[in-house]
């Protein structure tokens, strides 16, 4: 059976020029980037060029404005704790969203408890940050603001350049999570007015356990993992040699390629929404009409388990995700879904479709076929689908579409 990978804000997979490049620096390219032999010069060699190329990803003013780390989990924590530790005396308070990542969350309640004090501004039904909650929140103590630029489940994109200015105009630095966008959607730290942005290199097709963390120059910031002097004392530990030349090669190819890549992927997306909206009743959009990541498509579907829907797509082929990879397993509804004002019971209908560069339109037509009759067998099987579902009138879902 053909099988088609629909999870690509999960990982995507890595591309074959830049493992290739990558196993070079494994084996015959093996030395330390801190020696002084020709090894070692060869491998620091390798690494600035990794960051020169992961700068213009970004359009960052320096490649030296570029850190390597393992991913987007130590990006977000050494941005936010970084930032914090550095930056205490001036003030203790710090602004985030509700539909951020863990990687997030869980590092702002982490600061929490030494002392910092949080505000987790609510979003609309979209899933945005609304410009008037946060200028409401800051306060003379606030020393970061950080909030992703595309959401990982719904793909909404936040309005990080107004954000940005409204930071600088205040004095306040400003972090981006900007994993599931990097790679995937146009960004230029400059315009947007990105003080720090994290980035994971297995969003786009980079080896897995790499990353970087964009910090501007002047930002003040303190290192929170301590050993040596590498990536100039703000990350210590051996770099991963391999694993950043992976990630330069595969961030010239997203340079190179992005402006066919947001068109196209936004063209499978489109119509994967158009016709699931038109053509299955009960469903609900999740994330927002037009700012959302090209990749990403979202529903509900009403009287459908999640679960129940990814097994039954597994079994005719097609891997996607309901709610985040990092949550699945867990049967909790997504925090994004439920910070949207959606019911514990559409929440559990969710499923998110994300589209990579190698799909195509004969798969999209493929899940477009095998969906409605999952979902009439599942509906058939579900207590609640009965009278209820086929009268609008009774439908006890008010944000779902009822034909
Ligand atoms: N931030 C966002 C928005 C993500 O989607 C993820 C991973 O899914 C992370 C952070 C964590 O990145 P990593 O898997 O590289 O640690």
């Amino acid at each position: 059976m053909k099988r088609i990978y629909f999870d690509h804000s999960a990982t995507t997979p890595c591309d074959k020029e830049a493992a290739a490049a990558a196993l070079e620096y494994m084996t015959e390219k093996f030395g330390n980037a801190s020696s002084i032999h020709s090894f070692g010069r060869e491998a620091r060699k390798a690494i600035d060029e990794a960051r020169e190329k992961v700068a213009a990803l970004i359009g960052a003013a320096s490649a030296n404005e570029i850190f390597f780390t393992s991913g987007g989990t130590e990006g977000d924590n050494l941005a936010i704790k970084g930032v914090a530790f550095a930056n205490r005396k001036k003030g203790n308070h710090i602004i985030t969203s509700a539909v951020e990542h863990h990687a997030v969350l869980h590092t702002c309640e982490y600061l929490e408890k030494l002392g910092f004090t949080v505000t987790y501004l609510p979003v609309d039904e979209y899933g945005m940050v609304r410009m008037d909650d946060l200028r409401k929140a800051i306060t003379d103590k606030t020393i970061l603001i950080s909030i992703m630029l595309a959401n990982n489940e719904v793909g909404t994109i936040q309005p990080v350049q107004e954000i940005g200015r409204l930071a600088r105009e205040k004095g306040i630095y400003f972090h981006t999570d900007a994993v599931q966008a990097v790679g995937n959607y146009p960004i230029n730290v400059q315009e947007m007015n990105i003080d720090l942005l994290t980035m994971s290199g297995h969003k786009f097709h980079a080896p897995k356990g790499v990353g970087a963390l964009y910090i501007r120059r002047g930002v003040r910031i303190d290192a929170v993992q301590h050993g040596g002097a590498h990536e100039r004392n703000m990350r210590a530990g051996t770099e991963n040699v391999s694993g950043i030349v992976g990630l330069g090669k595969a961030a010239e190819i997203a340079t190179r390629d992005m402006a066919k890549k947001v068109v196209y992927l936004a063209q499978l997306r489109d119509k994967i929404i158009s016709e699931v909206m038109a053509k299955i009743p009960h469903v609900k959009l999740n994330g927002h009409p037009t700012e959302r990541l090209p990749g990403n498509a979202n529903f509900s579907f009403l009287y459908v388990e999640g679960e129940s829907l990814l097994l039954n797509l597994d079994l005719k082929g097609i891997a996607a995700s309901s709610g985040s990879a990092c949550t699945s397993g867990s049967l909790d509804p997504s925090h994004v879904l439920l910070a949207m004002g959606l019911t514990h019971e559409v929440a559990h209908g969710s499923l998110r479709i994300t589209l990579g560069r190698d799909n195509t339109m004969e798969e999209v037509d493929y899940f477009l076929e095998v969906l409605p009759e999952i979902l009439d067998r599942l509906r058939a099987m579900s207590p609640l689908f009965g009278e209820s579902a086929h009268t609008a009138v009774s439908n006890p879902c008010s944000q779902c579409r009822a034909h």
